[in-house]
């Protein structure tokens, strides 16, 4: 009976003096060496720390990256190309770079007063005749839009943002595509330990309004005077991952990054999410959903992502459908997930007592002081199987003093799982909730979740893009609007800088 408490073994860390959550009455196991947690492992090297590219060579990346003219053309049709002489618009791609602009200069009014600056502007037409060509570029007003311009432009553009942001998907995956990542003819990397830039990884993330204001008229205490405020109709208090609530509206993005190398990473899907109760908010999904049809959206128009990872929101329902489609799919496993029964192996001698705990097989043994303990099995392979559903098993060794034994523990959802328990009118086993492909706590499952906590600082490149970590946006279509043109943004730095080593 293995009595070392491995450093991974399960604790109940709990502040002095406050009540503890109740403790489990098990404990885990030592977490062995295995096919999960090799010997030797080493996590990801660490790339170059980013430079700081400042705001005017920002603009200048944006403007020279072909797809936005392509998107805005596709999106907003112009009626009579080729007509001679100056149009009295502006061209549609001028508000999608100024929308992505916004974050750059943190907020329409800055992007309108450096549009107007002729040093700026010149970038803007320059980023046009290298991608457009003389004769559209000579056609460009002598100076940049003003405020009433975009402000007439804008409800255009909300009006168009599903198509906008179908379309933006579908170019950025294409262009990632290009640029060699979410490879289809070269995957990188194994099941268990797939390259940065087949990894898919998915954030929740919430913008604050421009303003906190909750209520549309106050009334000043001392001089009884009413006032007005300008309310964001779509705003709620949100709770984020760390647990703190912050106002704002929901945003769901998907993003995939190169190995090691700054300002790489791809935005690749992005979409709102419900952010109220269904009843005050009803034609929006929730985080968790939005996420998985984000994810497959990805996955339909890049077929070589290897994995996927999102937080805790997703359970077993949600990874069921990806690992079907051949996809490892990393979470944290859920708090209070009770170890699950999973089989009782009988040999000739002995039998072992075999229960789903923190992700993965493990066998049910009681401890010198009565304890139960759950131990690990180590998983010497992980067995996938392509086909019309893909299939994925952890070949285990049970350890035993008659010799260890062998088995193939299923990680998907098997038919059988789903099959209809008469007594509980559920499906038989939510496997997939219990049984991971790549469990947490182990070293390439810490690995995954380092990929997030890496996703994760790309909403910290939001918040810190605009004014007071808000985004200049009231309502939930226009954030929406806005995130799109972010991702826009850093999409086209990754494009401009992927030839260098290190940019
Ligand atoms: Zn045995």
């Amino acid at each position: 009976m293995p009595a070392n408490a491995s450093k991974r073994a399960r604790t109940n860390p709990g502040r002095e003096g406050k009540p503890r959550k109740k403790e489990p009455d098990w404990i885990l196991g030592a977490v062995p060496q295995d096919a999960l947690s090799p010997v030797g492992f080493r996590p990801e090297p660490k790339g170059a720390e980013a430079r700081n590219i400042p705001d005017l060579e920002r603009l200048a990346f944006l403007v020279a990256n072909p797809a936005l003219y392509e998107v805005a053309a596709e999106v907003f049709p112009r009626k009579t190309p080729g007509n001679a002489g100056r149009p009295a618009h502006y061209p549609p791609y001028i508000y999608l770079i100024f929308v992505a602009a916004i974050s750059i200069f943190s907020s329409a009014r800055s992007v309108e007063a450096n549009f107007r600056l002729d040093s700026v502007w010149k970038i803007v037409v320059e980023g046009v005749r290298h991608c457009l060509g003389d004769k559209e570029a000579d056609l460009l007003p002598e100076t940049g839009p003003e405020r009433h311009h975009w402000m007439d432009f804008q409800p255009k553009m909300i009006r168009a943002l599903p198509r906008l942001r179908e379309i933006s998907r579908d170019t950025w995956i294409r262009q990632a595509i290009a640029q060699g990542l979410l490879s289809e003819e070269r995957p990188r990397g194994s099941w268990l330990r797939p390259d940065r830039s087949q990894v898919i990884n998915g954030d929740g993330t919430v913008v604050r309004p421009p303003s906190d204001q909750t209520e549309e008229f106050s009334v000043d205490k001392k001089t009884g005077e009413i006032r007005r405020h300008r309310v964001d109709p779509d705003a709620g208090i949100q709770t984020e991952g760390d647990g703190n609530s912050i106002y704002g509206k929901k945003l769901v993005a998907f993003s995939t990054r190169v190995a090691g190398k700054p300002h790489s990473r791809w935005f690749l899907n992005v979409d709102s999410a419900r952010h109220r109760s269904p009843e005050e908010d009803p034609d929006r999904e929730e985080e968790a959903s939005v996420a998985l049809r984000l994810a497959h959206e990805i996955i339909d128009r890049a077929p070589g992502v290897i994995a996927a990872s999102f937080d805790t929101a997703w359970r077993g329902v949600h990874r069921t459908g990806l690992v079907r489609r051949g996809i490892i799919v990393f979470t944290r496993q859920h708090d209070g997930i009770k170890p699950h029964p999973l089989e009782r192996f009988r040999y000739q001698d002995c039998t072992h007592d075999i229960y789903a705990t923190s992700g993965r097989a493990c066998e049910r043994q009681i401890t010198v002081n009565g304890k139960t303990m759950y131990s690990p099995l180590p998983v010497r392979e992980l067995e996938v199987r392509a086909g019309n559903t893909w299939r994925f098993y952890h070949r285990v060794e049970i350890p035993c003093r008659h010799g260890a034994h062998t088995e193939r523990i299923p990680v998907y959802e098997t038919q059988e799982d789903q099959r209809i328990d008469p007594r509980t009118k559920r499906k038989k086993f939510n496997r997939t909730e219990h049984l991971r492909q790549v469990p947490p706590n182990t070293d390439y499952g810490d690995r995954l979740l380092g990929f997030r906590q890496d996703s994760e600082s790309g909403n910290c490149t939001l918040d810190y893009s605009h004014r007071d970590n808000r985004v200049p946006a009231y309502g939930a279509q226009a954030a929406l609007l806005v995130y799109l043109g972010f991702a826009w943004m850093i999409n086209s730095i990754s494009l401009a800088t992927a030839a260098g080593p290190s940019a």
